[in-house]
């Protein structure tokens, strides 16, 4: 069994590939240039005895990530569990939003999606099972002043799962979303954070590892009727 993490070196996505180890997967971790931390990460999945691959690609480059899946499945069959993770933020009021800002949060969060499941969603059919998990955000659910690239992102990839969900039922794959609130990793390191808590019934922000326990649940046997659902870990602030 192995699922294959984008954006896995660091967060949420290091925390989702270490729980899906412990969980008895071999991992390939999908990353951009922080090597680092993807071998930090990797050193982990050894240590949980299983295997890992390092897949350092830009998810927003269609040639270059469909070329690298092509091979990873040539090689090692579809994935059990394919988690789209990758994502960044690019903050700023619409009404002074440069073209970049609209065009990469895009490019990264909606777009690395198709990128990615487009060569890997017909092996895995084939197959007749796997489970997918996109990575959104509460923000794609109620929108947020100064994102509104990254909730028109986060938001597409909610209906494009759904959709997909649609799709792939009937070869029992599932594909579900995990919509975070606000969790404790770099992206969130400079916000004003005392303030933002003040918006969320629990009172604090929520770490990696419930993000990651999520969508291990999602993955396990036992959520194999749960498909097209989106899972909020967001400690109350958006129910
Ligand atoms: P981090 O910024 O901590 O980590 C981002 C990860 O994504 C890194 O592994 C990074 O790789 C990778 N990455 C970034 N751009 C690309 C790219 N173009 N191609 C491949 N990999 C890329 O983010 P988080 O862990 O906080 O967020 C993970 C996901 O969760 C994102 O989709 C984010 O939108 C979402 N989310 C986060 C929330 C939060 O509060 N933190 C809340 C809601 C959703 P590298 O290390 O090489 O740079």
């Amino acid at each position: 069994m192995y699922a294959v993490v984008t954006g896995g070196s660091r967060g949420i996505g290091a925390a989702v590939v270490k729980q899906l180890a412990q969980d008895g997967y071999d991992i390939v971790i999908n990353y951009r240039g922080n090597h680092t931390a993807a071998e930090e990460t990797a050193a982990v999945v050894r240590e949980h005895g299983r295997e890992v691959e390092l897949l350092a690609c830009d998810v927003s480059d269609r040639i270059a990530v469909k070329e690298a899946l092509t091979a990873l499945v040539e090689r090692r069959g579809a994935p059990d569990v394919l988690v789209v993770n990758a994502g960044i933020t690019k903050d700023g009021l619409l009404a002074l939003m440069g073209d970049e800002e609209w065009d990469d949060v895009l490019a990264i969060g909606l777009g690395g999606f198709y990128n990615i499941v487009r060569p890997l969603i017909g092996p895995m059919l084939q197959r007749r099972t796997g489970r997918i998990v996109t990575m959104s955000s509460v923000t794609g659910l109620m929108g947020n002043p100064g994102q509104v690239n990254y909730a028109a992102a986060k938001g597409g990839l909610i209906a494009a799962t759904k959709s997909l969900a649609k799709e792939i039922a009937k070869r029992t794959l599932t594909a579900n979303v995990v919509a975070p609130g606000l969790i404790d990793t770099d992206m969130t390191r400079d916000l004003p954070l005392d303030h933002l808590k003040a918006a969320i019934p629990m009172g604090r922000l929520g770490t990696v590892e419930e993000v990651a326990s999520a969508v291990s649940w999602l993955c396990s046997p036992g959520a194999a009727y749960v498909t097209g659902q989106v899972l909020n870990v967001g400690g109350g602030i958006y129910m």
